[in-house]
């Protein structure tokens, strides 16, 4: 059976998750988006695990800085990532469409996903979603290379999979995400139920999922930009009813509210 595990890594800074996955009774493990090498060795260590592959979902150093370390302990791991990641360390380069077997029991399917880079990709199977910095715990990531139009793209994407799958993001920013889906999205019921039973206990270890992708399809303003009531507070600033357009005077709300040019309370 395939458990998975979120080590905290740069924390206080980028308060990143790198999600392990394992079989324990085969003694091996796989490694989403290592920002750093230390901790997840010394988890695997802990766990009597062998790193068998490391998965990469874009370019950023928040992702791929604790590849280095981990080869020189684990040499025979696997690195994949995107075809589009200008990064020599990945040896098995994804796009949409690609579907990895990385064992008898775990196999997952990429799809492109750009929008927080241009070279983003998740990976998904019949059980979870790992979409890294294309959609958060109540929010998304920051326009750091794609166009809002390939963004809002990708979020309709993940969108479309199933309610059920579990969902892993590659960031820790639930409280604030959910702060500004309050501010954007007051009378959503299910919003107001997922606040009052928050807990997170960043920075330890985070076991199974975070959320689901029904969840946050319920309560994420950024998988219901394009629907009421949040609409209509986007066109009254200025947005037309283009998903591109919706998305991105939203992300651009969220992103004021960050740099302190507007306030919530
Ligand atoms: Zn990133």
């Amino acid at each position: 059976m395939i458990q998975i595990a979120g080590i905290p890594a740069l924390v206080g800074t980028y308060d990143n998750y790198i999600w392990v996955l394992y079989d324990t009774s085969k003694r091996k493990a796989w490694v989403f988006d290592p920002g750093e090498s230390a901790p997840v060795i010394d988890y695997l260590e802990a766990h009597k695990l062998h790193l068998e592959g490391i998965l990469i979902t874009h370019r950023h150093f928040d992702h791929v800085d604790g590849i280095p370390g981990l080869k020189q302990t684990y040499p025979d791991a696997i690195v994949y990532g995107p075809v589009k990641t200008q990064n020599p360390l990945i040896e098995k380069r994804l796009q949409e469409g690609d579907e990895i077997k990385l064992s008898d029991e775990l196999s997952f399917k990429v799809l492109d996903t750009p929008g927080h880079t241009e070279d983003h990709i998740s990976y998904y199977n019949e059980h979870a979603l790992f979409c890294a910095d294309t959609l958060f715990t109540g929010g998304c990531g920051r326009l750091l290379g794609g166009t809002p139009q390939e963004f809002a793209e990708s979020l309709i994407k993940l969108r479309n999979l199933p309610d059920h799958l579990d969902f892993y993001c590659a960031h820790e920013y639930t409280e604030d995400n959910l702060r500004f889906a309050a501010y954007v999205d007051e009378n959503n019921a299910a919003l107001k139920k997922r606040i009052e039973n928050l807990d997170i206990h960043y920075p330890q270890i985070h076991n199974g999922q975070v959320s689901t992708l029904g969840l946050e399809k319920e309560t994420n303003p950024f998988l219901r930009f394009d629907q009421q009531p949040i609409k209509d507070k986007l066109k009254s600033q200025g947005s037309d009813d283009s998903a591109e357009m919706l998305f991105a005077t939203l992300r651009e709300w969220k992103d004021r509210i960050d740099q302190g040019l507007e306030s919530i309370d």
